[in-house]
């Protein structure tokens, strides 16, 4: 990706694809180093106009802009405040979340919210207003968000607070950055003692059993996830493996890791190769690979010690993993419904099982409370994420029957993973959408802030 910034060059058009490498298209992209330069690209963009872009791992097309500008977030990366005795910390929107856990973690705070990867940055996090683990105690990453300095449309840069820009603030969270650009944020840390992880494991032997555990103990961890294996069938269908958990205390260390409790060193091995051969990720390796993984789980274990970056970040110490599925890439679908749609839910994973669906990357988890944000993803319920190769067959036709069956449900797809939804489909699952409509129009009469996902979806 080019580096340099010059909204009125005539820099080259590259191709941008979400983490999926579906739908690429190309934009010409330009890295703000300072603020000034990110309200000039604003400015002065062009009729296609711009969207900002962060690390690149929505997996669809919600961060390219074909025809128009990317705006490379990456280069706005200070960390401005720390506030190390309430726990608050300033910084760009450029700036990762793993770099905030190495500056942060030594002095004992930790990120409200982390997704299954790290390397997102913050203004990717409230663009997609990112759930974690802890969503059913903690909620998403907006829930924790102070302020926001937003670059809108129109060329201004507001401070947006919850209180006092309640509709600006909450449109923007989740709203794929489509209100604006953002600057800088001010977000609540939360306080550890150490930097590992106590966790509890289990096996589930079918989705029944999954869903009695999740909905009975739940309560008791303040994270808690599933893998699932999409590919067992018959009285195996959706048995997985649980694990749940707490940062540990101090007097959970043994005495070698207690010099240093809060170091950060996550591992990481050589990237992945860039492609593997064909059928490599097909149903039967996929199928042994689970059984593998099924097998290799304890039946129950309690306590465990594990670092934080192996609880949270697995697929982070294994660089580029996105291109194993090879030139065609591949689509991850992730949706939610709602509590007493247990049997949508059912009938979702036996569909999925039957279709044979090679998905090694499954899980299942239940959401708390609903988030304010008005394209915010969570509701409270259960919410299953699988990736697909892209080039399976009829996947198109057998996605567009899910997103059915999900909006039947009163359930949604995560927009943050979507490149395929249809424009229809989107306005029976978020009811806020001409709410947020008018909101972008007020702010951004020109439309300068848009998106392949945009344009795709009519938002
Ligand atoms: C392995 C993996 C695991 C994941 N696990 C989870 C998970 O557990 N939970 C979850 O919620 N998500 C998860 N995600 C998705 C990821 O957290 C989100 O897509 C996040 O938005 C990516 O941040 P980014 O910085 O890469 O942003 P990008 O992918 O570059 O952009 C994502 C969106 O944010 C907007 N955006 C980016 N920067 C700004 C800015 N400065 N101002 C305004 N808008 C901006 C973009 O316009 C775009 O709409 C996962 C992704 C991967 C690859």
């Amino acid at each position: 990706m080019p580096v340099p910034f010059a909204a009125d060059s005539a820099a080259e058009a590259v191709s941008v694809t979400g983490w999926g490498r579906t739908a690429p298209s190309s934009a010409q992209v330009l890295r703000p180093g300072s603020y000034e330069e990110a309200v000039r690209a604003v400015r002065e963009c062009g009729g296609r106009g711009t969207i900002a872009r962060g690390l690149g791992r929505a997996y669809g097309d919600a961060a390219q802009n074909a025809g128009g500008a990317v705006l490379d977030m990456t280069g706005l990366d200070r960390i401005h405040e720390i506030d190390a005795v309430n726990g608050l910390v300033v910084c760009d929107a450029g700036v990762s979340l793993h770099r905030l856990m190495q500056v942060l973690l030594p002095l004992g705070w930790f990120v409200p919210v982390s997704p299954g990867t790290r390397y997102v940055t913050v203004g990717g996090a409230i663009g997609a207003d990112i759930h974690g683990k802890n969503h059913h105690v903690s909620g998403s990453f907006c829930r924790h968000v102070r302020a926001i300095e937003l670059l809108t449309g129109d060329g201004e840069t507001r401070l947006v607070t919850p209180e006092d820009e309640p509709d600006l603030f909450w449109a923007t969270a989740g709203g794929m950055g489509l209100t604006g650009i953002v600057l800088a944020a001010t977000v609540e840390l939360m306080p550890v003692e150490t930097s590992m992880m106590t966790v509890d494991t289990e096996r589930a032997t079918d989705l029944d059993d999954l869903m009695a555990r999740l909905t009975a103990e739940d309560h008791r961890y303040r994270y808690s996830v599933a893998w699932i294996d999409l590919l067992a069938r018959g009285a195996k269908t959706g048995r997985a493996v649980l694990t749940r958990g707490d940062h540990a205390p101090l007097d959970a260390l043994p005495p070698r890791l207690r010099d240093e409790p809060l170091a950060f060193r996550p591992g990481r091995l050589p990237a992945a190769p860039r492609f593997l051969p064909d059928g490599l990720l097909g149903r039967r390796s996929v199928g042994l690979f689970n059984e593998f993984w099924y097998r290799k789980a304890p039946r129950e274990q309690r306590g465990r010690l594990q670092r934080l970056s192996s609880f949270f970040h697995p697929l982070d110490g294994l660089p580029e993993w996105n291109r194993i599925y090879g030139r065609g890439g591949f689509v991850q679908y992730q949706f939610v419904v709602g509590h007493g749609e247990e049997e949508a839910l059912r009938r979702i994973v036996r569909r999925i099982g039957s279709r044979r669906c090679p998905s090694f990357l499954a899980v299942l988890k239940r959401f708390g409370d609903a988030d304010p944000g008005w394209l915010s993803f969570p509701v409270p319920g259960w919410t299953l994420a699988l990736d697909i190769p892209a080039a399976m067959p009829g996947l198109a036709a057998f996605l567009d029957e899910l997103d059915d069956e999900v909006a039947a449900a009163g359930g949604r797809v995560y927009l943050a993973k979507d490149a395929r939804l249809r424009p229809d489909v989107l306005a029976r699952m978020y009811p806020r959408l001409d709410a947020f409509r008018d909101l972008r129009t007020r702010y951004d009469p020109r439309g300068a802030i848009t998106s392949d996902l945009a344009r795709r979806l009519g938002v």
